[in-house]
């Protein structure tokens, strides 16, 4: 299947699902085991399809029931990328160099001209070189805004290589052959390496 839209109405039909009121929000019958009672929660995002068996079901044999793979609940800007080397991004320059500020609870508090007022980390995403050194990191606050941030200290990229996200991982994934979900965002790409899959996002929040 290759199509996000697709694979949901296969899933709403395959279970019977009803719309819970919210857009994108249906409740059906688990595939996986016997449901008399709509047990499967089914949420369309916008790239991805999220499902939650409420007695306990496992997403692989969910998936299994349903007759998909795990990787078509993702809508990848490329699924069969495989040996590609990442473009490299152009880099933030010609700022001056700013420390982050650090909070009482060691988180990184800086100023969103987005929401236009300071705001509190709430997500640190590491960015892991080859040799499995931290790169930099990609800070995500809330309300939300991303920032990128040096192993020392300074929010900004400068003289950092951008890297793809998980790249120790994705490595590994490249040399077994395995294939690559190219996702956007590292929170996407967590929730895919979650389930077992090799994913990846190059753009980041700090691109934005
Ligand atoms: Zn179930």
């Amino acid at each position: 299947m290759n199509n996000l839209r697709q694979v949901f109405n296969h899933i709403i039909s395959r279970t019977r699902a009803k719309s819970m009121g919210t857009a994108g929000s249906f409740s059906g019958l688990c595939p996986s085991h016997d449901d008399n009672s709509a047990s499967m929660s089914i949420t369309m995002e916008n790239d991805r399809i999220l499902l939650y068996c409420h007695t306990g079901c496992k997403i692989d044999d969910i998936c299994t029931s349903l007759g998909i793979e795990k990787y078509d609940l993702f809508s990848p800007s490329d699924k069969t990328l495989t040996n590609k080397v990442p473009i490299p991004l152009k880099l933030v320059k010609e700022q001056k160099r700013m420390k982050a500020n650090i909070n009482a609870d060691s988180k990184v508090v800086f100023f969103s001209s987005k929401h236009k007022k300071n705001v509190t980390e709430s997500v640190r995403y590491s960015y892991i070189n080859a040799d499995g050194k931290t790169a930099y990191h990609v800070i995500r606050s809330d309300p939300k805004d991303f920032r990128p941030m040096t192993p020392d200290g300074y929010l900004d990229l400068e003289g950092v290589e951008r890297l793809p996200y998980r790249l120790p991982e994705l490595l590994q994934g490249v040399k077994e052959s395995k294939p690559i979900l190219l996702l956007e965002g590292e929170k996407d790409a967590d929730s895919a390496m979650d389930m077992g899959l090799i994913a990846t996002t190059f753009v980041g929040g700090a691109g934005k």
